[in-house]
């Protein structure tokens, strides 16, 4: 994997973008330690992550947060050999997934259909949180506070990473920028209300889980378009998927 470069945000807030699906990893640097937000997609990103820290700061990385159970933002968790941090419903739902999409079987037929990641899956120990909370978190840490807001959606245990004094909001993949959001485990209805609670946040600056950071108004025109969704016409009970799928 080439050498990450982070991009600051705010003083001491940073994100990078990590290989072929553009997935973030922000971290915050404060006088005790870094906080890194999302490990990044393989154990190779992981440790890319790692290195490019360390050319930013000299300090420690002290955690891992993950905004959500998916391995495009937890499989390079291994990397950091720090405690690990998520809402109890991630912890849950990587336990299950490992006995389910991401059993050593389907991880293998994963690698054999993308070629290109295999090479980076090499070693692979899916690492789960040790530390999980169920209401908002809050993370003080070396002058700095981090609030870590449930907001469910995407994944029901999907989080935000929220600086209230930097004016900047860690979204995870309640956000997405440049590309549609991935909506298998979403409740669409509900998106357009998340949406209007992140923009209920006093914040300058978004993170999406993909793409490039975000401004205020860029999260607004996302949640018109997640409205225009929901006044489409519903599909009647019985009528055929296609005629369903045209309709919307
Ligand atoms: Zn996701």
């Amino acid at each position: 994997m080439n050498n990450l470069e982070p991009i600051q945000i705010v003083p001491d807030v940073y994100y990078m973008q990590v290989g072929p699906t553009m997935v973030n990893c922000g971290f915050v640097v404060t006088r005790d330690g870094v906080v890194v937000v999302d490990g990044g997609p393989t154990p190779a990103a992981g440790v890319a992550i790692r290195e490019a820290i360390a050319r930013v700061t000299d300090q420690p990385i002290a955690y891992v947060i993950n905004t959500h159970f998916h391995s495009s933002h937890t499989f390079g968790n291994q990397a950091f050999d720090v405690p690990v941090i998520a809402h109890s419903r991630c912890r849950q739902d990587m336990q299950r997934a490992l006995t389910d999409e991401w059993t050593p079987e389907e991880i293998e037929r994963c690698c054999q259909e993308h070629r290109d990641i295999a090479p980076e899956m090499v070693g692979l120990r899916v690492t789960l949180p040790s530390i999980a909370f169920g209401g908002t978190g809050f993370l003080h840490i070396g002058g700095k506070l981090l609030q870590l807001l449930p907001l469910g959606n995407h994944t029901p245990d999907s989080i935000a990473v929220f600086l209230a004094e930097q004016r900047v909001v860690f979204a995870g993949d309640n956000l997405f920028n440049g590309r549609h959001p991935f909506l298998r485990h979403a409740n669409a209805s509900q998106w357009a209300d998340v949406l209007r609670r992140l923009e209920s946040l006093k914040i300058d600056q978004a993170v999406p889980g993909h793409g490039r950071v975000m401004e205020r108004k860029d999260v607004y025109n996302l949640r018109v378009y997640f409205e225009s969704l929901r006044r489409a016409p519903r599909h009647r009970k019985g009528q055929p998927h296609l005629e369903r799928i045209a309709q919307v």
